[in-house]
């Protein structure tokens, strides 16, 4: 049977883009369908605009130390949220185009267009044109959800924090997760009045334990209110604002309320059940290490199939789909020591495995070190750095890599080279110090603070 194309990928975020764009590359026949803005979460509504804020947000405190370097700045600088965010939104019209252009360039055929599968070898756009392909890629992506229950329909997620008109003057946050503690960070920067609520013992659930800790006495350090083991009973609409009880019986009046709570894989209504394949419990479609359905035509990667939600992985996963698929090359993804960056403020880096979880796997050392680095002991700011590696008694391997501290998550990029080639302590130990840094530490700790 002849199809009009050889692979159709539905979605246009990181990962379809680039599978789409590298097996065009190779010789084949692509079209690729978007719904909404190319580009996906991250360039949209994800990583490139929170960057951009993090970076907007972090001038606060730079003015204030800007003070103790001899600059002389007002007592009180101002943020224009109106300016800056019509400057975010050209930046990401601007990467927008850079996406489109690289399929066109490529000679991939795009449809703006909703696409729904109808069977093993075909999609049906939004008007209703049916498009065939021997190979269809799902790469839907994902969307923040929020919890039902009383008044929750009054709840904004982060998709909204990038199109508010206004800056809240004050915001409850609900969520220990990535996003709920980047945006309280992000939001205490611009000068919001923010209180984030989680409902556990601790912010970052999953993270090493220690790093956890650290990160949330810098957020409260730095004006976050933060409320641990407290959740939302209901919210109620008065006038403008939000009347939020919690779940202990007390009340209190927010701007806005904003909740980043999870995501959940794109495939509502997308036909790939009608079609034979398989979802998991969360709607995420169930893939092999290949990304393979059960359907031999049908491979998804990224979010929607809920492995790890991080755009490089996505890539990852779509590089792996064209050698596998269109290379003849079969190629599993590599999920295992995938470094990582939380933009809390203070900054998170991590790789490997938590204290806790080697501690549970083997005997294990723990070098470790918090201290106030140079740039903010001189500015008489309170914030420290953490610095700690996991290493294994037997092999001297370093399981795993935590830092908190501006930079880290440059850092860990550079110390993720070092694990995922399995360096030991020794290794470390070997490399000389660049001085002065935060990151020499990672060199020149000599005795565990722990051992198990
Ligand atoms: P996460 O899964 O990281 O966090 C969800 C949070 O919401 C958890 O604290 C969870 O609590 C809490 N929660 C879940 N359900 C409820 C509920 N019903 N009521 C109250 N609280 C609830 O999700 P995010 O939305 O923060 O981020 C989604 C994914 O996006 C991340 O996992 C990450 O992979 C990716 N991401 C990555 C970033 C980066 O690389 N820097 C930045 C932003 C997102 P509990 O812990 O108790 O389950």
């Amino acid at each position: 049977m002849a199809f009009d194309f050889d692979l159709f990928v539905i979605g246009g975020g990181s990962g379809g883009v680039r599978a789409g764009r590298v097996a065009s590359q190779n010789g084949f026949k692509v079209a690729l369908a978007e719904e909404f803005r190319m580009g996906g979460t991250c360039v949209i509504r994800g990583c490139v605009p929170k960057k951009l804020m993090v970076f907007g947000s972090q001038f606060s405190e730079s003015f204030i130390d800007a003070k103790s370097y001899g600059w002389d700045v007002p007592t009180h600088p101002t943020f224009e949220w109106k300016n800056f965010r019509a400057k975010m939104h050209d930046e990401l019209e601007r990467l927008e185009g850079i996406y489109r252009n690289l399929l066109k360039n490529n000679d991939v055929t795009v449809y703006d267009s909703r696409a729904v599968v109808k069977d093993a070898h075909t999609v049906v756009l939004r008007d209703g044109h049916e498009v065939t392909a021997k190979t269809i890629l799902v790469a839907t992506g994902g969307h923040p959800v929020v919890p039902d229950f009383e008044g929750s329909q009054y709840a904004i997620t982060s998709n909204d924090i990038f199109l508010l008109e206004e800056l809240p003057n004050k915001i409850l946050i609900v969520g220990g997760g990535y996003i709920a503690s980047e945006f309280a960070g992000i939001l205490n920067g611009l000068g919001v009045e923010v209180t984030q609520a989680y409902r556990g013992d601790q912010i970052l659930r999953g993270f090493d334990d220690e790093a956890r800790k650290v990160i949330a006495e810098g957020m409260v350090e730095k004006g976050v209110d933060l409320r641990l083991n407290t959740d939302v009973a209901k919210i109620d609409k008065v006038a403008d604002t939000f009347c939020v009880t919690f779940k202990d019986g007390s009340e209190e009046t927010f701007d806005k309320v904003m909740y980043a709570t999870g995501r959940r894989p794109n495939t509502d209504g997308l036909g790939l059940e009608d079609a034979g394949v398989a979802l998991g419990k969360s709607g995420e479609v169930v893939v092999d290490d290949y990304s393979a359905t059960g359907v031999p035509s049908i491979y998804a990667i990224g979010d929607v199939t809920n492995r790890i939600q991080l755009t490089p992985v996505a890539i990852r996963e779509g590089m792996a789909f064209v050698e596998t698929v269109f290379k003849g090359n079969p190629t599993k993804v590599d999920h295992d020591l995938v470094p990582s960056a939380v933009f809390t403020q203070p900054e998170f880096g991590t790789v490997g495995l938590t204290e806790e979880e080697a501690a549970a796997q083997e005997p294990i050392e723990v070098y470790a070190t918090t201290f106030k680095p140079m740039n903010h002991s001189f500015a008489g700011r309170p914030d420290r750095v953490l610095m700690k590696l996991v290493v294994s008694k037997e092999t001297r391997k370093v399981l795993g890599v935590h830092i908190v501290a501006d930079g880290a998550g440059e850092m860990i990029q550079m110390a993720g080279i070092a694990v995922k080639m399995g360096a030991t302590k020794e290794d470390f130990d070997a490399t000389v110090a660049v001085h002065p840094t935060m990151a020499e530490e990672l060199v020149t700790m000599k005795e565990p603070v722990r051992s198990t």
